[in-house]
């Protein structure tokens, strides 16, 4: 670890325990404590998933947690994935079960079995659920809160197709929602086609997407992939067909997890702490009164008004009317991150007026009372947008192009790296040693066409050649230090 990613995570880890997100003293490795801030903030990251998953007809379910073994062996590539990752139950009460159960990784095992009772006709399908669970990794490396757990808070989509067209127009649409909910979380991020050795346990291929967090590496908040029959075989999920004939179903899967609130607090965090996306935000506007012992009443009895008038048009409003100094009020809801602070003190009374402060600017604006609630709103947006644009210009700065391997050796550790491979092994091998990094994989997605451009404008416009053995090739990929 370099003094940069050392200094990173003291930051990060006082910012945790500091504005009331986790604690970590839960006597269990890995298995953190939601504090009330921490949680209303994953909730409500999980309200703008629940409503771009409702908003694409798949429908919200429950999944038990436990797994019995043999369900969990089915797919012979998934249980070896996962097998030194699970968590056994071996015992109910004093008696030791004849068939062990496990704590879900992940899913499949446990969903499968009854989408193969669920689907019987071409009718059942698309079939497209999804749930918001916990589930559980052992996890051998370093845990970090909310980057590197044992108890994970977790997002999973799973669907079942006529076909595998079907099935890509699935991937398509999870990309669009992938697009829309980054978005609301003002997070830039990269799809790449994962090499073949890095896909998910079972899956035909994997799309991940990335971010980079400031210690220059790049970290996976979620991924999609495509099954193709690969489940549904030992599973057993089958329609009719029009003609009466029986087939497989084509399947996709699409997840993400906490890491979300990992990457909201290292992308957009500074040295006073968070900055929160105001669509997340767990209070979008806190209003500190500015007392004068003579008229205190008169000014809190306005606070409370502004809060309710703010309440009233949708925004979550919070009065801190705790005994302290302004001053230690700002400390506090800088540090955890709330866009927008209203000032209101006596002067401001008699002229109809509130100070406005933005968070992730520090702009301090006089706002006459009757503009209050359009100019909050108008200040949302642009909090938004500027912490997207802000934090987008960091990613694209953050991927260099290199054309060599001496070139790569030159930028190592600098975050995102874009190069042309010709698809070997080898060549993969060699680059990830020179930068110590991994492969993240093909472009793909909405960005590509921008990367590509990237490329051509430093390398050229001729053929591709793959930085480490020269060949031809088409194939652009990002290589880069991962958490
Ligand atoms: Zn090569």
């Amino acid at each position: 670890m370099t003094g940069h990613e050392e200094e990173f995570w003291n930051w990060y880890n006082d910012i945790i325990e500091n504005a009331d997100i986790s604690d970590k003293r839960y006597p269990v490795k890995g298995m953190n404590v939601w504090r009330p801030y921490g949680w209303k903030l994953t909730l409500l990251i999980d309200e703008q998933i629940r409503n771009a998953m409702e908003s694409t007809d798949h429908d919200e379910v429950c999944f038990p947690l436990l797994i019995p073994e043999d369900q969990f062996a089915k797919e012979a590539e998934h249980i070896k994935g996962f097998n030194s990752e699970v968590y056994w139950v071996t015992h109910a009460g004093l008696n030791e079960l004849d068939i062990k159960l496990l704590l879900r990784p992940t899913s499949e095992t446990a969903m499968y079995p009854l989408f193969s009772l669920w689907v019987r006709s071409h009718a059942d399908l698309p079939l497209k659920v999804f749930q918001l669970v916990n589930t559980f990794r052992y996890e051998t490396k370093q845990t970090r809160s909310f980057i590197r757990v044992r108890e994970i808070h977790f997002f999973e989509a799973h669907t079942c197709h006529v076909d595998y067209e079907d099935a890509e127009r699935q991937i398509q649409e999870d990309l669009e929602i992938v697009e829309d909910i980054m978005k609301e979380l003002c997070l830039p991020y990269l799809i790449s086609k994962r090499p073949d050795w890095d896909k998910f346990a079972g899956a035909y291929y994997t799309l991940g997407i990335d971010t980079l967090m400031p210690t220059g590496r790049t970290l996976q908040l979620g991924s999609i992939h495509q099954y193709r029959q690969n489940f549904s075989k030992p599973y057993e999920i089958k329609y009719e067909k029009d003609d009466g004939a029986h087939e497989y179903v084509h399947q996709t899967t699409y997840g993400m997890s906490e890491r979300l609130v990992g990457a909201i607090i290292g992308v957009h965090g500074d040295e006073k702490g968070l900055v929160l996306p105001p669509k997340v935000a767990p209070y979008q506007v806190v209003v500190v009164p500015i007392l004068r012992k003579d008229i205190t009443t008169e000014v809190l009895n306005e606070c409370k008004k502004i809060q309710e008038e703010l309440k009233e048009a949708g925004i979550r409003a919070h009065i801190d009317n705790r005994d302290l100094r302004p001053g230690n009020k700002y400390y506090h809801w800088e540090m955890r991150g709330v866009p927008l602070r209203i000032e209101l003190g006596p002067r401001d009374m008699e002229s109809n007026h509130v100070i406005l402060v933005r968070r992730d600017t520090g702009e301090k604006m006089q706002v006459s009372r009757a503009d209050m609630i359009s100019t909050v709103n108008e200040h949302m947006d642009k909090i938004s947008s500027n912490l997207l644009k802000r934090a987008r210009e960091k990613l694209e700065a953050g991927v260099k192009v290199v054309d060599s391997i001496d070139d790569a050796r030159e930028v190592a550790g600098e975050g995102i790296i874009l190069f042309a491979w010709c698809g070997s092994y080898d060549c993969a091998e060699q680059i990830e040693i020179v930068l110590n990094a991994s492969i993240l994989g093909e472009l793909a997605g909405k960005h590509s066409d921008y990367y590509r451009n990237h490329y051509r404008s430093i390398v050229g416009d001729g053929e591709h050649r793959c930085a480490v053995c020269g060949l031809g090739t088409d194939k652009l990929v990002f290589v880069a230090r991962t958490h």
